[in-house]
């Protein structure tokens, strides 16, 4: 996609600003304004690169704002008189050159018609300038930054802020070459009220300082979306020696308690792939408006507070993030086209981590409720739908749409496939010496087909045939030579659930030893036709309407709002009005849209509950709301 621009449209909106005296050509220069898009970002790394970010920003809770002052290093390897940067919803005051800032010129495209693209920052450069500085304020709607009013917290008394840049969100707080095959290494000094504590993706402080300033190195290169800044009352408290947990106060030792495997984790990945290269690996518990489970910040994980349950009997996302440090944070796909590179492996990665933890029983219902999330999802979408390839096509498209259960679930099966056609040790001698090889580098799908036939395959058509890349890849669906997912506690599972469809009643089934991941196979594999004196036999025996679990919660609020069981909706108000995060949102709400009484309730939930989620899930929700 290219978008064309011309000089008068931008004269007539008031968004060039010229400074002539210290560059001569740079008015022609912008006259001749062209910002091609491509893989999602406007920035030409071909001709200019970013090398290295020397950031210094203050945040303002009243004004909803981040001001102050990117300054890149780069690397002009074409000698070019101009580069771009993509930024969206934030101001550019002005930009300087060089170490003595001497002011230049740049322009802003006006908004394009994809809004979720924003628009390119033209700067006029030398053909030998090191340094370019902006200064930016970014503005309240930025779609990365989610600020939460005290009450929002979980402590009530101070406000928060954090920071979800993937897929392309970066460019909302920072100007940037928003691309994830662009990486740059990071210096930051975060200005925050003094009562409060900043962390990054970076080394991170783990007490307040009195001056309510933190400085941050990232020493190890990262693309723009791995950006993460978090604000709040937030303390820490060690887990081993590399690892630990920041949240709020009223949250930590909760959260230390449920989180107390994170150090043996990160022993068992690195027993699996190799030395962990990011120094330490804590994570960050945010409130519950955040929108995804996880988010895997280098060197400190985003999470949920719905990852919580008590038991920790959900921490397999930690297990993920930390996977991340290899697939994805290490190598990295090269364009949200190649997504599965990052995710498919993520959760294949995820399940032998949480098999060293626990055991093959226990991974074996991970695995095959993920199976079942790929078939709800193939179902959803078609399965001729070009949206089930693992490469992707979202050119002209939010890459935000390619997040879906195909790169994650379809994308560990094939590995899980590729595992059992060359054996486990052949895989993991594969995998290990692939994450080294391609460390701090980015990957496109076809350059990982070209390394796994050369270091895999090596010549044998048998092996080859058996593999079966092409249609694994680039076939929708699921192709017929898939692995066979097999839970012997599931199958048990469904043997109660049989006996209770049958009529049995709830007090008299065998459940005394049933994790979450039962339970969850149990009400998600409850047909439709299930009657509402049945929910409340179970809900009298089981007190689902009150669980602290997230996850039960979700799956039982869809079949009592299909059945109408009014006895669970103060909960489930309780719980929409809570939580933020999109992968319970989505189901609840669609499934009360259904029906028109329904469709009033989700209305004035929604109404109240929208300024406590995230864009990233009212992008979604609006959509179904049919809310402008
Ligand atoms: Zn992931």
């Amino acid at each position: 996609m290219s978008i064309r621009i011309s000089l008068l449209a931008l004269f007539i909106a008031g968004i060039i600003n010229f400074n002539c005296s210290q560059n001569g050509n740079n008015m022609e220069m912008l006259a001749d304004f062209v910002a091609d898009v491509s893989n999602h970002s406007y920035s030409k790394p071909e001709e200019v690169i970013v090398t290295h970010l020397d950031l210094d920003i203050e945040v303002d809770f009243e004004n909803k704002m981040i001001t102050g002052k990117a300054s890149y290093q780069i690397d002009n390897k074409s000698g070019s008189i101009e580069m771009y940067l993509d930024i969206r919803q934030m101001e550019i005051e002005k930009v300087t050159l060089g170490e003595d800032e001497t002011e230049t010129a740049f322009a802003v495209g006006p908004e394009p018609d994809s809004e979720y693209l924003g628009r390119p920052l033209k700067i006029a450069i030398d053909a030998d300038t090191k340094q370019v500085n902006i200064y930016y304020s970014t503005k309240p709607e930025a779609a990365a930054l989610q600020w939460l009013a005290p009450e929002q917290t979980e402590g009530k008394v101070h406000p928060f802020l954090f920071t979800q840049s993937q897929a392309i969100l970066a460019r909302t707080w920072v100007p940037c070459q928003d691309a994830p095959g662009i990486r740059y290494t990071y210096n930051a000094t975060v200005k925050v009220p003094k009562e409060l504590m900043a962390v990054m993706s970076a080394g991170n402080p783990t007490e307040k300082n009195a001056e309510g300033i933190y400085k941050f190195v990232m020493a190890q290169p990262i693309p723009s979306y791995l950006m993460a800044l978090a604000v709040g009352d937030i303390v820490f408290k060690p887990i081993g020696d590399r690892t630990g947990v920041y949240a709020e106060p009223a949250m930590i030792d909760t959260a230390v308690r449920e989180f107390s495997e994170m150090e043996d984790m990160l022993l068992s990945a690195e027993k699996l792939y190799g030395a962990y290269r990011w120094d330490r690996y804590d994570v960050i518990v945010l409130p519950p408006s955040f929108p995804f489970g996880g988010m895997e910040n280098p060197r400190l994980t985003f999470a949920t507070p719905t990852v919580i349950a008590g038991d920790r009997s959900l921490v397999s996302l930690i297990a993920h993030e930390l996977a991340h440090s290899w697939s994805g944070n290490l190598v990295t796909n090269a364009t949200w086209d190649d997504f599965w590179l990052n995710e498919g492996f993520t959760v294949y990665f995820e399940r032998r981590i949480m098999e060293e933890i626990h055991d093959k029983p226990y991974t074996d219902m991970l695995s095959m409720a993920g199976y079942q999330d790929l078939q709800d999802e193939i179902k959803r979408q078609g399965e001729n739908s070009d949206d089930t390839k693992l490469k992707l096509n979202l050119s002209d498209r939010d890459p935000d749409d390619g997040m879906t259960n195909i790169a994650y679930e379809k994308g560990s099966l094939f590995v899980t496939h590729i595992e059992n056609v060359v054996g486990r040790e052949k895989l993991d001698a594969f995998l290990k010496t692939y994450f080294n090889k391609f460390a701090f580098k980015s990957m496109t799908t076809e350059k990982f087909i070209e390394y796994l036939e050369k270091e895999l395959i090596a010549g044998d058509d048998s092996l080859a045939k058996r593999i079966n890349l092409a249609s694994w890849v680039y076939s929708p669906g699921i192709p017929e030579d898939h692995p066979v997912r097999e839970s012997k506690r599931f199958e048990f599972v469904e043997e109660n659930l049989a006996k209770w469809l049958d009529g049995t009643k709830s007090h008299q089934l065998s459940t005394q030893y049933w994790s979450t991941h039962e339970w969850l196979h149990f009400l998600r594999n409850m047909p439709d036709t299930i009657t509402e004196e049945r929910l409340v036999d179970l809900d009298s025996t089981f007190n689902f309407t009150a669980s602290g679990n997230a996850e039960i919660l979700c799956i039982w609020f869809q079949h009592t709002i299909k059945h109408n069981y009014t006895a669970s909706f103060d909960s489930l108000e309780h719980f929409l009005m809570k939580v933020g995060r999109r992968k319970f949102l989505e189901p609840l709400y669609k499934e009360l849209v259904k029906s028109e009484e329904g469709k009033k309730r989700a209305e004035s939930i929604y109404a109240k509950a929208r300024p406590n989620y995230h864009s990233v899930s009212t992008n979604t929700l609006d959509e179904i709301l049919g809310w402008e």
